[in-house]
Formats: C-alpha cells, structure tokens, sequence
C-alpha cells in the first residue's frame, strides 16, 4: 500500500517514517481539502487548497534522541490528515535524523546541526552529510514554491542539559534584518520566553534558514531529553496548543513584546581547540548557571581560563570534537 494511503488509514507518520529509515519513496495524493506529498524519509508536506501566504516549516529529530518535538510534530501531522487540526499554512515537516531516532541517539556520524549553510562539504561524508544535503534540498524546493515574504522555520529540540529555564529559544544571528517582536511573542506562546541572540554566524539548520531565505527561524530548545514515550505531556500543553493556533492561522501575539520575554545576547561561543579542553565545573551543571568574572571555568589545553565578566552557560560539552564549540556563554539584556 502505498504510504499517504497508510496515513490516511490512521498510522502515523513517525511509524512510517522509522521503518523506512533509509528510503521512502516521493508520492503526491490530493486528498478533500489539500495535497500531501511525501519526498523521502521523515519529509511531509500539506498544502491546503486554500492556504495563506505563510510558508512554514516545522523540524524536529535534527537530534535523533530528542523525542519531544518528534511526538508533538507526529501529533499534528496525525491531526491533519484526520481533520482535527485545521491547516490554513503551506507547511513543510522534517524529522531530521531517522537513523538516530531509531537507535535513540543524538547522531549516527556527526552532529546534523553543524552541518549546514554547505558545511557538510567540508566534512568527509557520512550518513549526516548525505541527510544535511538532502534537507537543504528540500527546505530550497519548498521555499522556492511558496516563496511568501513571510516564512518560518522552527527547528524543535530538547536539550541533553538540565536547565534552569525549561524552554528557550535561539534567534541566529541577522545582523542585516529587524528582530521581530511578533516572533518573539510567538516563542512566548510556545512557552519559550527565554531568548537567546547569536552574535555570529553558525553551520545550524536555523541560521541556514534564516540567513538564505530571510525566514523567521528559531532554534527551539522545549525541556529535557527523555525516550519515545516518556515525555512529561503536561508540560508540553502550551506548545502544542500554540503550535495548532499557528497551523490554523489562529495564533494572535501582540506588536508590543510580551511582558514574560527575556531577552539574553550570546557573549562567548567557546571552542574546543585542543585534547586536553577541560571544564572545571561538574557534567551536571545545569543550563544558564551563573559564572562570576574570575571564577576558573575551563582548562583551554594550556592554561585555566576565567571568563573576564559575570555570564551563564548555555550548552557545555567538553565532549565535542575539535574545532566545535564547547559552550556558550550569555548575559541577561533586560
Ligand atoms: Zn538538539
């Protein structure tokens, strides 16, 4: 049977999707109100015949074991395609890594999300290079055919951190483009007020969509990794509520920025430069842990670094390979 007929019986997507994990073929059906069409693994799109003109993609599993938003995005791909869930946007779902999503690893080879704006060029290929070029493919067929001045792209994870704010959001780093406050207050309506501005450029799925097509694209980081299945679904509720406002197009957020937002600039992007990288800190630190200016926090290989001004911890893993970054460091802006 062919696979938008399995979806249309009721399976679900994510079903589908780990037990194709390495080809799934192209398939195009109209069904009553919109065409779905399938354009590999993991890749979905719905186009209502009478959409808006907000071109919307939604990406989880760039992180294979980040099992959250993978749920969350199969919920609302089930709920489309049942008709629970009114559509009203041209909208794109990815689940990015399903060969780590089956083994319930971040990676197979290598970290996905270091991996575009074409640094998968300047890696020796694997199976994340091949999926890399495969996204940007998709992502650039997509945004071509509703090539809407508006679009946006939030790229859904969980982070292998505790944190001491559950939920966050990044907004890559655009220095030619105005930040917007109504995306600010969309992140605040999925629950993430905390956001995080990058001050540079990045090899993420975010910066990639933002930097190429000017699309409002957000790294969204929604709590803790837990397996399929194991995810605390009360504190989702908001996220997936607002996510289904903003597929129907029913999503209202001020022009004035939310009360709740705050705001953090990225103020250090620490980079492993050598074997011996080492933090002084334990591995269970949490996320946005405080560092006072001259406390020891790294070992750089050569000598123990402070950090010159009081800022807190954003993703530390000593872990990366050489080259990646370690941590991020950042300082409230409001
Ligand atoms: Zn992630």
């Amino acid at each position: 049977m062919e696979n938008i007929q399995k979806l249309i019986n009721g399976e679900s997507f994510l079903k589908i999707t780990r037990e194709n994990e390495t080809y799934l073929p192209k398939e195009t059906t109209k069904i009553s109100s919109m065409t779905i069409s399938i354009y590999g693994t993991g890749l979905i799109e719905f186009i209502p015949d009478n959409h808006n003109d907000k071109s919307t993609i939604l990406s989880c599993a760039i992180h294979g074991n980040e099992t959250a938003p993978i749920e969350i995005c199969d919920e609302l791909i089930t709920n489309i395609i049942n008709g629970k869930q009114d559509l009203k946007c041209p909208t794109l779902f990815i689940f990015g890594n399903p060969k780590a999503m089956n083994i319930g690893k971040r990676f197979i080879d290598f970290n996905l999300n270091r991996l575009f704006t074409g640094n998968h060029k300047n890696i020796d290929d694997c199976y994340e290079t091949e999926r890399a070029i495969e996204l940007e493919a998709v992502v650039e067929e997509f945004f071509s055919k509703y090539n809407y001045s508006f679009k946006r792209h939030y790229d859904l994870h969980t982070a292998i951190k505790p944190s001491k704010h559950e939920k966050f959001a990044i907004y890559p780093y655009c220095p030619d483009r105005e930040k917007s406050i109504e995306q600010m207050n969309t992140m605040e309506a999925l629950d993430a007020n905390i956001i995080l501005f990058s001050t540079s450029k990045a090899t993420t799925f975010s910066y990639h969509t933002s930097s190429i097509y000017n699309s409002h694209s957000f790294t969204v980081e929604l709590g803790k990794v837990h397996p399929f299945g194991k995810n605390p679904q009360e504190s989702f509720i908001r996220t997936r509520e607002s996510l289904s406002q903003l597929l129907s197009d029913q999503l209202i957020v001020s022009h004035e920025l939310h009360e709740n937002v705050v705001k953090y600039q990225v103020q250090l992007s620490l980079i492993k430069n050598s074997e011996k990288f080492a933090f002084h800190f334990p591995e269970t630190t949490e996320n946005f842990t405080l560092f006072k200016a001259d406390e020891l926090v790294y070992f750089d290989g050569e000598k123990d670094c402070t950090l010159g001004e009081d800022l807190r911890i954003v993703f530390p893993n000593q872990n990366v390979v050489i080259g990646q970054r370690a941590a991020l460091f950042v300082k409230q802006e409001n």
